[in-house]
């Protein structure tokens, strides 16, 4: 009656981001390809230990990547796109798939790496697999054999995990036109085949085969692929068909139809699922029950957990296996070093290592073992004294709540009205050039920053520093002749956790990174209590700012959703009402800022379109409190006072009528890449307000011509009324030089007074 314990792989950084650096040597070739091997290897071996001394039954090998495992997959399977294919694979390729290769490098031409997207609805992103109609597979890549091979040698019980051969497909993007991946399938099971066989060779009992599209809404010719695919896979290895971020509750009768030995749900996130799954369970299978969330940072309620499964165990026996959700990837390594956490607020975390910790320790109570029983009651107090405290759900925050109504998140006047009152209040010229926000971090505002955090400058000092990059970057604006400037965004390191730090209810991490691709890693805030602002955070700077200049000063907040999106969240209240506390606390700053006399408010939404659920049919319910939320920030806002958004990114199709309910009078989005297709969504839609559509690309350091812009600016004023028109770049600056930023935005003034002339005349 033993249950089964396990994870679903563990982040393969390194506790103090080994990884990263040793990757980063590697690139600039300061270290040997066997010293960041040994540096890989020690972060296996360190990880498989955890799971060994916490006592799970197996330790997942296959979970490490040098770069991202899905491209990690397309390796094994010797599927690397033409552009890249020299010989055997090694590990450049597998670099210079993922990075591209330079003409520095070489003395062939620059040859593109593949494109990168986000894994699922997680802040991961994964290298997209490149199909044709002729690709072919084969088993080229020994890395998977290889660390299974080595765990075993250490002494484990090894369960391997692989991605899905249909996940796989889908994932990736088809580079022929008018070609259907899905007939590349029988080919790639036949590559799937062997690696199966292989594993069995090696002695592999059980394969964790994740298919994570499951949880997603598979039209019927994906969806019934499954089938065909798993017939030809069942065999020797027995597999644990996994899926996870989502109920698959609905496609269950498809699920158990398969020649597989057993599946993993995400109760976590979608806990509906599991009495359904119960009820159709296979007596054969095993269900491994992901309980121990894998994206987010809380401390697992152990006893409720107990008290929830023990029926369970009580139905399945032996046949139930423990397990994190999904990967613990998308969660920090290890609390411990934590030392400038509160004690408190510390006993209510868990990172990767302590839940892996968790999970053990559950398995161990499931089993019966009185010390684990007793522990994992212990271990859920802080998590009832947290229910109860003060500090966490406040009084008047919750008072603050209730006075939501449909008026609060309403601006006094329709947009028509507005945007009269604005023409007389603001001044502006037709065609009004802006820039997004940020100007260029230069070393020195990030050498000012370090020298006050490290305590070697005073509060005062870093303030004067500040204010002299701001009046720098109002006197090039003003030289440059742009209509609505910024304040530069100077004091802010990034956009969310500069909020995150001056608001009440964010705890930060000293080294809770996340991987967010390659050697790229994250350190969202946590957001632990009620949120609120106890005082102004912008104003004092663009109060500064709006001195120095009689033309309109733009002030600059994060809006609540991508505040929301990018930190980890509460668990004990919903999203939707994390971005209501969120959306008042800012509604604030948005008061506060009119009354400082800024006249022109920015609120920033990156992120509304990529915090959609997976499945379809929760898009509404979710955009519905995320637009509330932003009308919220900005509703406060006199009818003169213009409140602006931006977005940076293309695809509106599908989101265009929540995007035109903001309500925001200006909007600003990423259009130049595509020519300015992308401003199809708001024609076809008839966006109603303005939209500064970008008209240059800030990502890349090419200088724009005064023609061109003019060019693109004449297909903008095809789909939109020019008087409605905006002249911008496509996004915030500060990864920019101040030269290159300077010329573009240049020419970008000068195309934008050509055009006045020509339509005016
Ligand atoms: N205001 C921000 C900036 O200019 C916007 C950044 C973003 O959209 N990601 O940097
Ligand atoms: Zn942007």
């Amino acid at each position: 009656m033993a249950v089964t314990t396990h994870i679903l792989g563990f982040p393969r950084i390194g506790e103090k981001r080994e990884l990263k650096f040793a990757l980063e040597k590697y690139w600039r070739g300061e270290v040997t390809q066997s010293q960041l091997e040994e540096t890989g290897a020690a972060i296996r071996h360190e990880n498989w230990e955890l799971q060994a001394d916490n006592h799970l039954s197996y330790v997942t090998a296959g979970d490490f990547a040098w770069y991202d495992h899905v491209l990690t997959t397309s390796l094994l399977l010797g599927h690397i796109p033409a552009r890249h294919r020299q010989g055997s694979p090694t590990l450049d390729t597998l670099f210079q798939v993922a990075r591209g290769q330079s003409q520095h490098t070489c003395d062939c031409h620059g040859v593109a790496a593949s494109d990168m997207t986000k894994w699922f609805n997680t802040n991961y992103h994964y290298i997209v697999p490149e199909f044709s109609a002729d690709d072919t597979f084969d088993v080229t890549w020994q890395q998977l054999f290889d660390e299974i091979g080595e765990a075993q040698q250490r002494g484990h019980s090894v369960k391997p995990v692989l991605l899905g051969p249909l996940s796989y497909l889908y994932l990736g993007k088809s580079v022929d036109d008018g070609f259907d991946r899905l007939t590349l399938l029988p080919r790639l099971i036949r590559a799937y085949q062997k690696i199966l066989a292989q594993l069995s060779q090696q002695g592999v009992t059980w394969l964790q085969i994740d298919e994570p599209i499951l949880a997603l809404e598979l039209d019927a010719d994906w969806l019934g692929s499954f089938k065909l695919a798993y017939e030809m896979l069942a065999g020797d290895v027995k597999l644990l068909l996994t899926t996870y971020f989502d109920g698959i509750s609905g496609v269950i009768d498809d699920i158990v139809a398969l020649p597989v030995n057993g599946l993993h749900i995400d109760v976590v996130s979608a806990a509906d699922q599991l009495s359904p799954v119960l009820a159709k369970l296979p007596a054969d299978w095993v269900l491994s029950l992901g309980v121990i969330n894998g994206r987010n940072v809380w401390r697992a309620d152990l006893a409720a957990l107990l008290k929830q499964l023990e029926p369970v165990h009580e139905q399945l026996g032996d046949r139930l296996w423990v397990a994190s959700s999904c990967s613990l990837l998308h969660s920090p390594v290890d609390l411990a070093p934590e030392t400038q956490m509160n004690a408190d607020v510390k006993s209510w975390f868990a990172f990767a290592r302590q839940k892996v910790k968790e999970t053990g320790l559950l398995g161990a109570a499931l089993n019966g073992n009185p010390e684990a029983i007793e522990f994992c009651h212990q271990y859920s107090q802080p998590i009832e004294a947290r229910k109860a405290s003060q500090q966490v759900h406040k009084p008047q925050v919750q008072a603050r709540l209730k006075t939501i109504t449909d008026a609060l998140a309403t601006r006094t006047l329709p947009y028509e009205a507005r945007a009269k009152a604005q023409k007389s209040a603001l001044g502006l010229p037709f065609l009004p050039t802006t820039t997004i926000g940020s100007f260029p971090q230069t070393n020195d505002i990030r050498q000012q920053r370090s020298a006050f955090k490290q305590g070697k400058i005073t509060e005062s000092e870093y303030e004067e520093s500040l204010k002299a990059h701001i009046r720098d970057a109002v006197e090039r604006q003003e030289a440059l002749g742009l209509d609505v400037l910024v304040h530069g965004e100077a004091e802010r390191n990034d956009m969310v956790e500069y909020f995150a730090g001056h608001l009440t209810g964010f705890q930060t991490t000293q080294f809770g990174w996340v991987q967010s691709y390659g050697s790229r890693c994250v350190k969202p805030a946590i957001v632990v209590t009620d949120i609120e602002r106890d005082k102004p955070i912008t104003v004092s700077w663009s109060q500064y700012a709006q001195s120095l200049t009689s033309k309109q000063m733009k002030g600059m907040l994060t809006g609540p959703v991508t505040i929301l999106c990018w930190t980890f969240p509460r668990e004990d209240i919903s999203r939707k009402e994390i971005a209501q506390q969120l959306a008042l606390a800012l509604r604030d700053e948005v008061d506060d800022l009119q009354e400082a006399g800024i006249n022109i408010i920015q609120i920033d939404e990156p992120a509304i379109r990529e915090g959609l659920p997976l499945k379809k049919r929760d898009h509404q319910a979710y955009l519905d409190w995320a637009v509330q939320a932003f009308r919220i920030s900005a509703s406060g806002a006199k009818p003169e006072t213009q409140i602006h958004t931006h977005m940076c990114y293309s695809e509106f199709n599908e989101i265009i009528e929540s995007v035109a309910a903001l309500d925001a009078d200006v909007i600003t989005i990423e259009t130049s890449r595509s020519n300015m297709a992308l401003l199809d969504a708001f024609e076809k839609f008839n966006y109603p307000n303005e939209i500064g559509p970008g008209v240059y690309d800030i990502h890349s350091p090419n200088i724009p011509t005064e023609a061109w812009i003019v060019d693109l600016l004449k297909k903008a004023a095809e789909a939109i009324p020019a008087e409605r028109l905006w002249v911008n770049p496509d996004c915030g600056l500060k990864t920019r030089e101040w030269a290159e930023t300077e010329a573009s935005l240049k020419n970008m003034v000068s195309a934008a007074k050509t055009l006045r002339q020509e339509l005016a005349g």
